[in-house]
């Protein structure tokens, strides 16, 4: 899916490429929410619920992944309570959400591909900014993870908790920089965030699809992005760069 086919990044880089974090250079759908359902489940048995740790990550998985809303905690502590003999059901549903809300950031690695990918976009000459949204503290956490502190010219923090967009960030980083957002590329996977805001400021833009979003699609022509790529090596490919000899590198 595209809208426009004068895409001119295969043969020049770009002069700047604003990076999203979450399903975009990282698996969050993937790789967070399933350690945070497994420190859940870890909480819910040290109560005393005598189910099988894998039964019970299965049953908050699939409940987590149908995205049906409600506390699964408590469906997880009642479907469970047969083995449950010394903790009431509130008690083990609760001890569950504490323990997945205040789950770690494990250590992290990027997606395929995406550290040769950043790596051959500095050595073209573009700037690197990365933009994620969601709570500071724990996006800083990540990104210390990942060891993206050098990798970045600049990273910058919106709490979208508080109700700030990218809009912003983006007009400011193209300001500082003296960038023309017709040379600019975006990448991310959100349509109602990223895309939408480097849309109407006439920054191109690439939708990774996937991840905790998938499912939102653009309802208005400035949410469509100029590309819809599946993976890093898609973007890459774009981009008129080889990623499959990195791909073997850490
Ligand atoms: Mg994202």
């Amino acid at each position: 899916m595209f809208k426009n086919l004068s895409w001119p990044f295969l043969s020049a880089a770009p002069a700047a490429v604003f990076f999203d974090l979450d399903d975009t250079l990282i698996d969050t759908a993937g790789q967070l929410v399933e350690l945070a359902l497994e420190d859940a489940a870890d909480a819910m048995r040290r109560t005393g619920l005598r189910a099988d740790r894998a039964e019970l990550i299965d049953f908050l998985r699939s409940k987590a992944q149908a995205a049906q809303g409600g506390n699964y905690f408590v469906a997880a502590a009642e479907h469970f309570s047969q083995g449950c003999v010394d903790a009431s059901l509130s008690f083990v549903a609760n001890e569950a959400r504490t323990a997945f809300f205040a789950a770690d950031v494990p250590d992290l690695e990027p997606l395929p591909g995406c550290r040769h990918l950043l790596l051959q976009l500095g050595e073209r000459g573009s700037s690197l900014f990365l933009i994620t949204a969601g709570n500071p503290k724990t996006q800083r956490r990540k990104i210390d993870r990942l060891g993206f502190a050098d990798t970045f010219h600049a990273i910058a923090y919106v709490n979208s908790l508080e109700g700030e967009t990218k809009l912003p960030v983006f007009q400011r980083i193209l300001d500082r920089f003296a960038l023309d957002p017709s040379d600019c590329l975006c990448v991310g996977d959100r349509v109602v965030g990223e895309i939408r805001d480097a849309n109407s400021l006439g920054i191109w833009t690439v939708r990774m699809s996937g991840g905790e979003f998938a499912a939102v699609e653009p309802s208005r022509p400035d949410e469509v992005p100029d590309f819809v790529v599946a993976d890093l090596l898609e973007l890459a490919t774009l981009l008129g760069i080889d990623l499959e000899q990195g791909l073997g590198e850490p």
